[in-house]
């Protein structure tokens, strides 16, 4: 085990730096247009162990993603975290439930909740955050679902502008900083751009010119292992990168492994990544058939094959 962690180590590093070259390619392509902003790098590290973390903190990488509420609250408090990584900043980027939005608003070192998608959850959000007395607001995104799956959270693409005015009005200590979207995650780039990507680019602009804002003031978070160099070139601003970075996830050591129902729970709790990838649970094969939400409800979208 130590051994093959040794290997991971190096690998990590260079992966991350490879990651890097690519963003710097990708926004060499982009349109001129757009607004001049380097793109950030958030490591999604859900799943990985805090020992991965420090290598990539180490290696220079300062923001990092979790999507699940327990995961972030662990490892932000985790002592080691905590001493060596003194300058890290979490996203949060899963599925937020309001009964779980005081141990995302307690970490520390937290820098943005992504993944804002109702009033109700910007209002408890809100709330939680003014009990931290924190002097700054804290960073948001509205995420919005903007390729329409039943199964993929987010805010529907219509009502955006309410939520925008919901959050600007009635949460003070809330910072609009973007937009955020999955999408679909096998889209065939030869046939032009993803229209997710597309759909909120055109999003940021329609609330950009309802609200007054400069396009370059609102950020574009989408583009994932699999397409972030695409997401990039057509204005992505915050790319979310796990697997490429830090490797497969596999998620066969955290429950029991013979009662079956137990592997739908461990799935369910980190069902991601491409769609049609096959990660393995303790010898058992399953199609993440679903992807990213960490919900009850993709545990419906999983098929466990033995
Ligand atoms: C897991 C996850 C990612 C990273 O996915 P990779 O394909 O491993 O890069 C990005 N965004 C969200 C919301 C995720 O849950």
């Amino acid at each position: 085990m130590k051994n093959m962690y040794r290997k991971m180590a190096s690998e990590i590093a260079s992966s991350l730096k490879s990651v890097l070259h690519r963003i710097d390619g990708a926004v060499a392509r982009r349109s001129q247009d757009l607004p001049n902003i380097p793109p950030r790098l958030v490591a999604v590290s859900k799943t990985k162990p805090v020992e991965d973390i420090i290598v990539a903190y180490n290696a220079g990488q300062r923001h990092f993603g979790e999507n699940y509420a327990a995961e972030l609250e662990e490892k932000s408090k985790n002592q080691q975290i905590l001493e060596q990584c003194k300058d890290i900043k979490w996203h949060f980027i899963g599925h937020l439930q309001r009964k779980n939005v005081n141990k995302v608003t307690g970490a520390p070192n937290l820098y943005m909740v992504e993944t804002v998608d109702s009033e109700k959850l910007a209002q408890t959000l809100n709330t939680s955050w003014g009990k931290q007395k924190k002097p700054e607001r804290l960073k948001v995104m509205i995420q919005i679902n903007t390729s329409k799956e039943e199964n993929k959270h987010g805010c529907d693409i219509n009502e955006v502008g309410k939520l925008v005015d919901f959050v600007m009005n009635n949460c003070p200590v809330l910072e609009l900083k973007g937009v955020m979207t999955i999408g679909l995650m096998n889209h065939d780039l030869s046939k032009g751009p993803n229209p997710d990507f597309q759909s909120l680019v055109k999003c940021r602009e329609e609330i950009c010119k309802a609200k007054d804002l400069e396009i370059k003031d609102l950020e574009l978070s989408m583009g994932m292992s699999a397409d972030f160099e695409n997401a990039i070139e057509v204005g992505s601003t915050n790319v979310r990168v796990g697997s490429t970075i830090f490797g497969e996830r596999f998620y066969g050591n955290k429950k029991s492994s013979t009662n079956p129902a137990s592997h739908t729970d461990s799935v369910a709790s980190t069902s991601l990544g491409d769609p049609s990838s096959k990660e393995t649970i303790s010898g058992t094969s399953i199609d993440v058939t679903n992807s990213l939400d960490n919900t009850t409800e993709s545990i419906q979208k999983l098929t466990v094959k033995n």
